[in-house]
């Protein structure tokens, strides 16, 4: 993967960004997808965000090799905080960590987000509590896509704020667009994780001790929601 050839996954989040949008990717490691979008002209300006050294520094030279300097601002920052009001943001992307990472990461800089930015989430995992955050914050889950590369399953969650939206436990689960559309590769993923619960389930019973009733009663549940949605 590099600038001009984003993984399958990257391609995927990049469909989901608006043409003309201003930028802000947090957690950008080499600023592959903002260089991208800008190369191929989709967006107007980006700031990429980055937490740690080496990935910040490697995000500055990808933007110095491509002589976009003037349009991609790479910010050493933690979390939304490289966000600054003079950017004029409208869409925020957050790839490749775990969705409670995403979450944390939402919640502690949502004072640097004006409510007008389309969120384009990819988590690795952690879906269901980045969900919860979205719906309690009045977020609407706009579109929602997964994919398999490389034997992982990814998904994409996007999300715009709207006002106050409620999701079932399943939806926050599942995904609401998810459970509408139940597209192959959604269905595929759930197969393989049903086998993968039903292993793990089958460990505690051997483990009985060092697992609380409650651990075991919440996977029992989402066997059964997963057994249902396969049915
Ligand atoms: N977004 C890229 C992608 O999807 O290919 C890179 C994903 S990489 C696995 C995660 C990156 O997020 C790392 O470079 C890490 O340093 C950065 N990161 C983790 N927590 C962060 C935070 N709180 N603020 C900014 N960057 C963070």
């Amino acid at each position: 993967m590099n600038e001009q050839t984003l993984s399958m996954r990257l391609e995927r989040v990049a469909a989901h960004v608006p043409a003309g949008a201003r930028l802000a990717d947090i957690g950008s490691d080499h600023g592959y997808l903002p260089v991208a979008l800008l190369k191929r002209g989709v967006i107007a300006a980006a700031v990429a965000g980055e937490l740690a050294l080496t990935p910040f520094q490697a995000a500055q030279r990808s933007v110095r090799e491509n002589d976009l300097g003037a349009q991609i601002t790479v910010r050493l920052a933690n979390g939304l905080e490289a966000i600054e009001p003079e950017d004029r943001i409208n869409a925020v992307s957050l790839c490749g960590m775990g969705g409670e990472t995403i979450r944390d990461i939402l919640e502690s800089g949502k004072a640097r987000l004006s409510g007008e930015e389309r969120l384009i989430l990819q988590p690795n995992g952690g879906e269901q509590p980045l969900r919860h955050w979205l719906m309690e914050n009045g977020y609407r889950i706009l579109c929602e896509d997964v994919l398999r590369e490389n034997r992982f399953y990814y998904e994409i969650i996007v999300a715009e704020r709207t006002g106050p939206v409620l999701y079932s436990a399943e939806e926050l689960y599942f995904g609401p667009l998810h459970l509408r559309e139940r597209s192959p590769v959604f269905l595929a993923k759930w197969q393989r994780l049903l086998q993968l619960k039903q292993q793990t389930l089958s460990n505690f019973a051997q483990a009985r001790q060092s697992v609380s009733d409650e651990k075991v009663r919440e996977l029992a549940q989402q066997i059964r929601w997963i057994t249902e949605l396969l049915a």
